[in-house]
């Protein structure tokens, strides 16, 4: 079944929210505030809102003021936002949407209308998210791709930078996976590919940022966790791999670890660092988990 979406009524004015929430509770799944304040603390918990319907006058803090503070929150500002007003000038609706609502809609309200305006801006906003997300995975494996690592890595890079945090990496490549390939088919590689991530995600923190890095090769960026802890998590992985027999297919995988210090200045270093470390690894024999150690 397709998701719910989910829409944020924002209203001063109690009859005002049964009325469009009548209208719309039927194809979405409601959400009431009934000041601006309330709104910007319940547009933080799950679910999201994929809309927000945000009535203009209100005491206190009004819709302008509301769709500024969502706005300046990265967590927030792509959540689209309608105005709903009694104001009926063009002056009005142009402020409105100069200020970046998606719509502008004037009571009284009109359900059909109201209605069918809803679902265009829904529909772009799955869209939208659909897009997102085919952009920033795998399709075979569902972990996040290499592109959405370049991003995601450097913010993390950067923060470990600034913080003084502890960041390190696990580079991920199974062993001989071409023959894999050559002695049960592709579509068995594949399972073999899909199973391996599964794993990732079954025994990773929340913090953990497990990437698929390549055709069989993976990536494990770990937020606050120095090298031995490193060293730990990727050594329980390696023996997971070697029991894991998905398909009763025998494999095995090479780590190659690194962790960030002060001689990175950015993100690729620190790759090429656990890269250097999983190569060492594929020639002593793989099935290995190395780290990488300065000449
Ligand atoms: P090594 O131990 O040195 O890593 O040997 P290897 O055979 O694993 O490495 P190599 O780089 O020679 O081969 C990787 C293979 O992975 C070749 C490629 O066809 C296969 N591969 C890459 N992407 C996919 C995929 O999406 N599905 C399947 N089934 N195979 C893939
Ligand atoms: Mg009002
Ligand atoms: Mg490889
Ligand atoms: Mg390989």
């Amino acid at each position: 079944m397709e998701k719910e979406s989910v829409i944020l009524i924002v209203d001063d004015v109690s009859s005002n929210i049964e009325v469009l929430a009548s209208v719309l509770k039927d194809d979405y799944q409601i959400k009431v505030a009934q000041s601006g304040a309330k709104a910007l603390e319940i547009v933080l918990h799950k679910p999201v809102p994929d809309l927000i319907l945000l009535d203009v006058e209100m005491p206190g803090m009004d819709g302008f003021e509301v769709l500024k503070q969502l706005q300046s929150n990265s967590m927030t500002k792509h959540i689209p936002v309608i105005f709903i007003t009694s104001y009926n000038t063009t002056e009005e609706e142009e402020k409105g949407l100069l200020k970046g609502a998606v719509d502008y809609i004037t009571k009284p309200i009109r359900p059909v209308i109201v209605k069918a305006r809803i679902k265009t801006h829904i529909t772009i906003k799955n869209q939208r998210d659909a897009l997102i997300y085919t952009s920033s995975h795998d399709q075979l494996t569902g972990l996040y791709n290499r592109h959405h690592l370049n991003e995601e890595g450097g913010r993390k890079f950067s923060r470990a930078q600034r913080n003084q945090d502890k960041l390190s990496v696990i580079m991920i490549d199974i062993d001989h996976f071409k023959v894999v390939n050559d002695t049960y088919g592709h579509l068995s590689g594949d399972n073999v590919l899909v199973a391996v991530s599964s794993l990732f995600n079954k025994f990773k923190r929340n913090e953990d940022f497990a990437t698929r890095y390549g055709g069989e090769e993976f990536l494990i960026v770990l937020d606050n966790c120095g090298l031995a802890h490193a060293k730990e998590k990727a050594e329980n992985l390696r023996i997971r791999i070697e029991n894991l027999r998905p398909d009763g297919i025998e494999i095995s995988a090479s780590f190659g670890i690194a962790e960030f210090n002060a001689r990175h200045n950015t993100f690729e270093e620190l790759l090429k660092d656990a890269d250097s470390a999983l190569y060492k690894a594929k020639n002593s024999g793989r099935n290995l988990v190395l780290e990488y150690l300065q000449d």
